[in-house]
C-alpha cells in the first residue's frame, strides 16, 4: 500500500483520533495514489499513524483506522458487524417494531464518507468519498454476508451518475421502495426518488416525543416531509393535524402514510404550502407546531442568513401558537452550531414578547452516533419550548 508522510507535528491531529488529514499536512507521497485509493500514513519519524482513503482536495485522507491495516473484507466485516451491534443494543433490529436504522453514521462508525441505511430488508448506500465509492462492490459483498444473501442493495451515491446497476457497481434494486415500520408506525419509503436515502430517520426519537404529548391537542406539522411527525402525532390522540409542505411529491407521501396507519381517519388535513404563505393565509391557532426545515445553511459563508431565517422562521410560528402551547422547533444545519441556533430562536421569543421556556434539547438518535473527535457530525439540534 501506498505511503504518506505527515509534516512535523502534523501527527498530533491523529493521535487524538480526529479522522481527517488536510492537504496541508502532507509532506511527501512516495507515489501519488489513485482517487480513493487507500494509504498508509506515517510520521516523518516513521511512525504508523493509521490508514485512510485518498482524495484529491482539502481533505486529502479519511481515515479508516488509526492502525496499519489491509482493508480486506474481514476488515469491514467486523467494523459493520460492530455497527449493526450498536443498532441492535439499541432496539433497532432483530424483532421488536422497528425496522428502519441508520447502519453506518460516517464518523460517527469509523466511516468517513460512507452512509448506509437500512430499510427493511435492503441497505441504501451513499458513498460521499472516492474511497467509499471505489469498493462499493465490495461493501455489497461484505454487507450479503452479515444480513444474508437476500439483501437488497441499493446504491444511491452522488459520486454514482447512473444511480442504477452497471458494471463494477452494486446492483440496483427494481423495486422503487418499501414499507418500513417505525415504532410500530408505518411509513412507505422511495429511496430512488426521495430525499436523503428516502426518509428522516434521525428524527425517530423526536417524532415519538412528540406522540407523548400530542393527546387531544392541535398539532401543526410545518416542512412535513413524508409525513413522519404527523402519523405520530395522530397516534398519540391529537385532535387535529395540519401537515404542510411545499413539495407535492412530499404531501402525496405523506398522505399515503397517514392512510396507511389510519384509514378512514379524517382528523388530518394536508397543505402543499410554502410555510410563510401558509402563516399569511391561515387564522389557525395550534397546541403544538413543528418546525423542521431543511438546512438553511450549506457553508459558514451563509450562516449569518441562516440565522437570520431561523430567527423570522420561528417568530412568525410562535404567532400562532395557543398560550400553552409547544413548538417543536429544528435545525439540521451542520455549520449552525447548537448555541447559534439557541441564540436565533431566543431572538424570536423576544420578538414575540411571550414567557417561554425550554422543556427539551434534543438531537439525533443512538443509530446516528457522533464522533466525539469530529463534533462536526452532530448536525440536528432541537428545541421544545413551552410557549405561555
Ligand atoms: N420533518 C420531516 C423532514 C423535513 S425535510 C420528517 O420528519 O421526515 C424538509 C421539508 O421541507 C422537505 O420535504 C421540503 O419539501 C420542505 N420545504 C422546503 N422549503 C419549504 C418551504 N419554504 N415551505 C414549506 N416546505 C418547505
Amino acid at each position: 500500500m501506498k505511503k504518506i508522510i505527515l509534516r512535523s507535528g502534523k501527527e498530533q491531529s491523529l493521535k487524538r483520533f480526529h479522522p481527517w488529514v488536510f492537504s496541508g499536512a502532507i509532506d511527501n507521497m512516495e507515489d501519488t495514489p489513485d482517487e480513493g485509493e487507500s494509504v498508509h500514513l506515517f510520521s516523518l519519524t516513521g511512525e504508523c499513524l493509521g490508514t485512510g482513503h485518498y482524495q484529491t482536495g482539502s481533505i486529502a485522507i479519511r481515515m479508516i483506522s488509526f492502525r496499519q491495516e489491509e482493508p480486506s473484507d474481514s476488515f469491514w466485516t467486523e467494523k459493520f458487524r460492530k455497527a449493526l451491534q450498536l443498532r441492535e443494543k439499541a432496539g433497532l433490529y432483530g424483532g421488536g417494531n422497528t425496522n428502519v436504522f441508520r447502519l453506518v453514521n460516517a464518523e460517527g462508525d469509523g466511516c468517513p464518507g460512507l452512509i448506509a441505511d437500512y430499510y427493511n430488508g435492503t441497505v441504501v448506500l451513499q458513498a460521499h468519498s472516492h474511497g467509499f465509492h471505489r469498493i462499493t462492490e465490495q461493501l455489497v459483498r461484505v454487507l450479503r454476508q452479515i444480513f444474508g444473501n437476500q439483501l437488497t442493495v441499493f446504491n444511491k451515491s452522488p459520486l454514482n451518475p447512473s444511480r442504477k446497476s452497471d458494471e463494477g457497481k452494486p446492483e440496483a434494486s427494481e423495486t422503487p421502495g418499501t414499507i418500513v415500520d417505525e415504532n410500530g408506525n408505518r411509513f412507505r419509503v422511495d429511496w430512488a426518488g426521495g430525499q436523503k436515502t428516502g426518509f428522516f430517520i434521525d428524527q425517530r426519537e423526536n417524532r415519538k416525543l412528540l406522540e407523548h404529548y400530542s393527546k387531544g391537542m392541535k398539532v401543526l406539522n410545518m416542512f412535513s416531509y413524508t409525513g413522519g411527525f404527523s402519523v405520530y402525532a395522530l397516534r398519540g390522540g391529537a385532535s387535529a393535524v395540519h401537515t404542510v409542505d411545499s413539495s407535492s411529491p412530499a404531501i402525496n407521501l405523506a398522505n399515503e402514510n397517514i392512510t396507511l396507519n389510519f384509514p378512514g381517519d379524517d382528523r388530518n388535513s394536508s397543505f402543499c404550502n410554502e410555510a410563510f404563505d401558509y402563516f399569511r393565509d391561515t387564522k389557525e391557532k395550534y397546541d403544538i407546531i413543528v418546525l423542521d426545515p431543511p438546512a438553511f445553511a450549506k457553508n459558514r459563508k451563509s450562516q449569518n442568513n441562516a440565522l437570520q431565517a431561523y430567527r423570522r422562521l420561528n417568530a412568525r410560528a410562535l404567532e400562532f401558537l395557543a398560550p400553552g402551547g409547544l413548538l417543536f422547533t429544528f435545525s439540521c444545519s451542520q455549520v449552525v452550531s447548537r448555541e447559534n441556533f439557541r441564540q436565533a430562536v431566543y431572538s424570536a421569543a423576544l420578538q414575540n414578547g411571550r414567557e417561554i421556556s425550554i422543556l427539551h434539547q434534543l438531537s439525533q438518535g443512538a443509530d446516528h452516533p457522533v464522533n466525539i473527535y469530529h463534533p462536526e457530525g452532530e448536525y440536528l439540534k432541537g428545541l421544545v419550548l413551552r410557549v405561555l
